[in-house]
C-alpha cells in the first residue's frame, strides 16, 4: 500500500513518524474517514469542513487548501487502485519535542497522514439486509465529542464489550438518553417519523447525518431532532445508524430486545438507497 506522509507518497513500511509526535503521546490529533465508491470520493466537502472545524477548535490551522486535499485523495485512490473503500486522514500537532502538556511553539509542522483501506462490497454490505444488534453502555467520553479527535480508547472498549456479549456494536447513553454509537449517529423511527438527537457538543456532527436529513426532508419525510431513551428505541418501529463507512445501517436488536419484526424496516432500507443514490451523484 502507498500512503501519504507530510508531502510524500511512500510504501507504508517507509512511512515513519517520531515517537515524540503529540498524536502518539497525547492523542493530540484529529481525523476524518471518507468513503470511496466507484473510485470517487463521497462527501469530500463535508469532511473537509469538519476537519477544518476540528483543527480550529484545537488551535491548529488547516495546513492545505481544498484543491491540495482533493488531489491527495485522488492520487491515493489511483495509486492503490481503490474502487470501494475508505480514506483515513489524520492531522496531529506534530513533534512536541521533550514531552510537555504545553503545545510546541507556533510554526511547528503538523503531521499529516493519509492512507486507504480497500473495502470491496462496501455499498453492498450484507449486514444492511440482516441488520445489526447493539447493547447500551454509559457514555464516559470527554465533553467535546463534536471535535473528531483520535482519543478512541473508550469507544474501542465499548466495541469490545459489545463483541464479548456477542453483538455488533454499542450505543452510548448519558442522563438516560442515547448520545450516539461508538462510531456512528443513531436514529429511531416511530409511525413514519425519524427521530435523532440534535447537534451539540455531546455528539459528533456526522457528515452522513447532515446529508441524510437533507435528503429525507427533500423526500417529505418527517424528522424530529431530540434525544430518545433506550426504552423508546426498543419500542420503536425501526432503528438505524449512519456513518461514512456504514452509510445507513439498520439496527434490529437493542439490549436483547428485538425491534418490531426483528428485521430491517422499510424506512431504513429506503433511506439507505436514497443516501447511496444521492451521495454518489455528488461524489468528487
Ligand atoms: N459519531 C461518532 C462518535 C463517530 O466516530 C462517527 C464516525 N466518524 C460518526 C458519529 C458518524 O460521522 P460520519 O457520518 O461523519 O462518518
Amino acid at each position: 500500500r502507498t500512503v501519504y506522509l507530510n508531502g510524500d507518497y511512500l510504501p507504508e513500511a517507509e512511512a515513519k513518524v517520531s515517537i515524540f509526535d503529540r498524536g502518539f503521546v497525547m492523542a493530540d490529533a484529529v481525523y476524518e474517514v471518507t468513503s470511496v465508491l466507484g473510485r470517487q470520493i463521497l462527501e469530500f466537502d463535508g469532511h473537509l469542513a469538519r476537519l477544518t472545524r476540528s483543527l480550529e477548535a484545537l488551535g491548529m490551522k488547516n495546513p492545505m487548501d481544498r484543491a491540495e486535499w482533493l488531489a491527495i485523495h485522488h492520487k491515493l485512490v489511483e495509486l492503490n487502485d481503490i474502487d470501494e473503500g475508505l480514506i483515513y486522514l489524520q492531522v496531529s500537532r506534530g513533534n512536541g519535542g521533550d514531552r510537555d502538556f504545553a503545545y510546541p511553539p507556533e510554526g511547528t509542522p503538523l503531521t499529516v497522514v493519509l492512507f486507504t483501506q480497500a473495502k470491496p462490497g462496501l455499498a453492498d454490505n450484507p449486514q444492511a439486509k440482516t441488520g445489526i444488534r447493539v447493547i447500551s453502555i454509559p457514555d464516559l467520553r470527554w465533553g467535546r465529542r463534536d471535535i473528531k479527535t483520535v482519543q478512541l480508547l473508550y469507544p474501542s472498549m465499548a466495541k469490545m464489550e459489545a463483541k464479548h456479549q456477542g453483538v455488533d456494536d454499542a450505543w452510548f447513553t448519558e442522563d438516560g438518553f442515547v448520545t450516539e454509537g461508538t462510531s456512528n449517529n443513531t436514529y429511531i423511527v416511530k409511525d413514519g417519523k425519524i427521530v435523532t438527537r440534535q447537534l451539540s457538543n455531546d455528539i459528533l456532527h456526522g457528515i452522513t447525518r447532515a446529508s441524510l436529513l437533507r435528503y429525507a426532508a427533500e423526500a417529505q419525510m418527517q424528522i424530529e431532532e431530540r434525544p430518545f431513551t433506550i426504552a423508546e428505541a426498543q419500542a420503536a418501529d425501526e432503528a438505524f445508524f449512519t456513518s461514512a463507512s456504514a452509510f445507513v445501517m439498520p439496527v434490529v436488536e437493542i439490549d436483547g430486545v428485538k425491534l418490531g419484526s426483528g428485521k430491517p424496516g422499510p424506512v431504513a432500507a429506503r433511506l439507505r438507497e436514497l443516501y447511496l443514490e444521492e451521495s454518489r451523484k455528488a461524489a468528487q
